[in-house]
């Protein structure tokens, strides 16, 4: 982008230049030009406003564990950097937008508090979570949602409860341009000892059945309905095939990891094979579950 940023933007925490690489759990990916980082809400209102204001679009990352990153970035990209604090009132818990989804669930279980077990191997933050409404087992963010704090579209600060309609399969209406600062979240009284146990066995299924070792951006594709995308993926002969570093894990075939090395393109290129060979196999075009910048 060549045009100059305002000074009321660039008056605000940021860095310029980071790869990627150190920005997202794929680690693939080019350059992010402008990276604002605010650490209070009235610096996030006044980046929104700020571009709102100068027709300037802009993106928002969380821990960028569900991008894929196939070039560079020069609009502005706004990280939140709040105070990493939880607070508790009661059976409701409190995360600002930069706290971590797991970290969350480790604290409700600390606390005593039940309903968060399901996001102990959900990694990324609880924006991102609300932004996707993340979910395990069965249970999704929105089923213990109380209420949530967003900047709109005007950047306005919005609290509310959640509407019929506004999170459904890995998605909200906190799309392009909105920003989650907070939710709250409305759990039960439980025993520590059996909230630690539940967390402790979600987190050793998914290292029996996930290539934890490896970078990667989790499931690739979404689930088509009454279909496993993985278990298509499988059935298509694609477990190990690669390209250059990108690899349709062995273990998981709806886990694409990054060797080390991967570059952009070899995982647009993996990518795209995958889709072909299920589509020309099955019939079935899969949707991808991650989100692919730019
Ligand atoms: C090993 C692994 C396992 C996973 N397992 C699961 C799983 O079981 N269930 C599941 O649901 N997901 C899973 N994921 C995907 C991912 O962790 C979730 O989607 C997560 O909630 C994304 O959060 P994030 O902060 O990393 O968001 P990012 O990847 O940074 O961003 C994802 C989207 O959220 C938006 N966003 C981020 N922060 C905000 C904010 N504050 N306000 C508005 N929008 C925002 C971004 O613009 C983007 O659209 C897994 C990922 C990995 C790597």
């Amino acid at each position: 982008m060549t045009r100059a940023l305002p000074d009321e933007l660039l008056k605000l925490p940021h860095r310029t230049d980071v790869p990627f690489s150190k920005l997202t759990t794929l680690g693939v990916g080019g350059n992010c030009r402008w990276l604002f980082e605010p650490t209070t809400e009235e610096e996030a209102q006044i980046f929104v406003r700020a571009c709102v204001r100068e027709d300037l679009p802009y993106r928002v990352l969380g821990g960028g564990s569900n991008l894929v990153i196939l070039g560079d970035i020069e609009i502005p990209v706004l990280r939140l950097r709040f105070p990493a604090e939880l607070q508790r009132e009661g059976l409701k818990l409190k995360a600002p937008a930069s706290f971590g989804h797991i970290r969350m669930a480790q604290g409700a279980a600390s606390e005593g508090l039940g309903g968060m077990e399901y996001a102990s191997g959900i990694p990324g933050t609880t924006g991102g979570a609300l932004r996707m409404n993340a979910g395990a087992y069965g249970t999704e963010l929105v089923d213990i949602l109380d209420t949530f704090r967003f900047l709109n579209l005007d950047g306005e600060i919005v609290e509310k409860r959640p509407d019929p309609g506004e999170f459904k399969y890995r998605w909200s209406f906190l799309t392009a341009g909105y920003v989650g600062l907070s939710f709250t979240v409305k759990l039960a009284e439980g025993h520590r000892e059996t909230i630690a146990a539940k967390v402790a066995e979600n987190m050793g299924k998914r290292g029996s059945s996930q290539p934890l070792s490896k970078r990667n951006a989790g499931c690739i594709f979404k689930n088509p309905p009454g279909q496993s995308a993985g278990r298509l993926i499988d059935q298509c002969g694609l477990k190990g095939f690669r390209v250059g570093d990108a690899e349709v894990s062995p273990e998981h075939a709806n886990f694409l990891i990054n060797h080390g090395h991967a570059t952009a393109l070899e995982f647009a290129e993996l990518m795209n094979t995958v889709r072909a060979k299920v589509s020309d196999v099955f019939g079935i075009e899969l949707e991808p579950e991650v989100e692919i910048w730019p």
